[in-house]
C-alpha cells in the first residue's frame, strides 16, 4: 500500500514566525524539525500498513528536508521545477495522501501561523468552482481526481479547524496553538511528533473507510493577486480572462489540468512582482 506525503514547513513543530524560516542559521534548525515531523508521519504510516511512502517537499524552494536524516523507508521528491507543484509524484497507485506541517489559507477565518495560499508574495485569494481554498483543500481535490483520499493533516490548531470544515474525516495532529499569524504557543517537538506518529498510524489503518474528495466536470479557478501587474502578466496565456485589475479566471476540463494551469499563473505572477526580466542575466 502506497502513501503520499505532502510536506510543508509553516505547520511544523516549533515554527512560530517567518523569520525562523528565512534567517539562514535559524532555517537550518527548522529543516531538521521538518525532517523529524515527516519521519514521525512515515513511521506512523508504515506502522498503519503502508509499504511504500513517497514524500514531496512542498515549501519554498522545495528542497528543505534533509535526505540523509530521512527515514530510510521513504523516497523524497525534492527541487522546485515541478509541473505538479506540491503533488509531484502523485498518481492513482497511492492509497491515500497525508499533509504534514501545512498551514491555513491567506485571509482565513482565524489567524493561523504564517497563513498564505501557495505564494504569499502574489496570491490574495484562490477559488475553485466558487469555493475559497487553501493549499490543503486544493491538493485534496487534485488527489481526488486520482482517486486518492486525504487521510491526515498536521499543523496549528486554527489550521486544523479551517481544513476540517472541508475535510471533516481526516485524522489530525496539532503541533502548536496559533496565537497570531506570527506567534504560536509551542509544545516540545517530540510531543508533537508522538501525536503525528499515532494519528498517522490510525489514519492509514482506516484508509478503506476514506473517500476521495472530487470535483467533477469543468473546473473554474478564480485567482485574486496582490498586485495588478501580477494579474495582468498571466493574460499572456490565452485561456486567462482578466475580470478586474487584480483578478483572473480560467476554466479547464479537469482538476489536474486546472491545477497545472493555476501553477503556471502563479509562477508568472511571482515572476511579474518586480518586472519579469528584472533578475535575469541574459
Ligand atoms: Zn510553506
Amino acid at each position: 500500500m502506497k502513501v503520499f506525503i505532502s510536506a510543508d514547513m509553516e505547520g511544523i513543530s516549533g515554527v512560530a514566525t517567518n523569520q525562523q524560516l528565512k534567517t539562514p542559521s535559524e532555517y537550518q534548525r527548522f529543516r531538521k524539525l521538518m525532517t523529524a515531523d515527516v519521519n514521525a508521519a512515515i513511521d506512523g504510516a508504515i506502522n498503519g500498513g503502508a509499504t511504500e511512502v513517497v514524500v514531496a517537499d512542498g515549501h519554498g524552494n522545495m528542497s528543505n528536508i534533509l535526505i540523509e536524516d530521512l527515514d530510510t523507508r521513504a523516497r523524497l521528491v525534492s527541487g522546485s521545477n515541478r509541473v505538479m507543484c506540491q503533488l509531484e509524484g502523485l498518481d492513482d497507485s497511492f492509497a491515500g495522501i497525508m499533509f504534514v506541517g501545512h498551514h491555513g489559507r491567506e485571509g482565513g477565518s482565524d489567524l493561523t501561523v504564517i497563513s498564505h495560499t501557495l505564494a504569499g508574495v502574489c496570491v490574495n485569494e484562490m477559488k475553485v468552482n466558487g469555493k475559497i481554498v487553501g493549499e490543503t483543500e486544493l491538493n485534496a481535490y487534485v488527489a481526488g481526481a486520482f482517486g486518492v483520499p486525504p487521510l491526515f493533516i498536521s499543523g496549528d490548531d486554527a489550521y486544523i479547524k479551517e481544513v476540517k470544515e472541508t475535510l471533516p474525516n481526516v485524522e489530525s495532529a496539532i503541533t502548536k496553538r496559533a496565537v497570531d499569524r506570527f506567534a504560536a504557543e509551542l509544545i516540545h517537538p517530540e510531543t508533537a511528533q508522538d501525536a503525528i506518529r499515532q494519528k498517522s498510524e490510525a489514519a492509514v489503518q482506516k484508509v478503506k473507510e476514506q473517500k476521495p474528495v472530487t470535483l467533477n466536470g469543468p473546473i473554474t479557478f478564480e485567482l485574486e493577486f496582490k498586485g495588478p501587474q501580477q494579474a495582468k502578466m498571466t493574460t499572456t496565456l490565452p485561456t486567462v480572462e482578466l475580470i478586474s485589475p487584480k483578478k483572473i479566471r480560467f476554466t479547464c476540463n479537469d482538476m489536474v489540468e486546472a491545477y497545472k494551469h493555476m501553477w503556471a499563473c502563479v509562477i508568472i505572477a511571482i515572476t511579474a512582482t518586480n518586472g519579469v526580466l528584472g533578475n535575469v542575466n541574459a
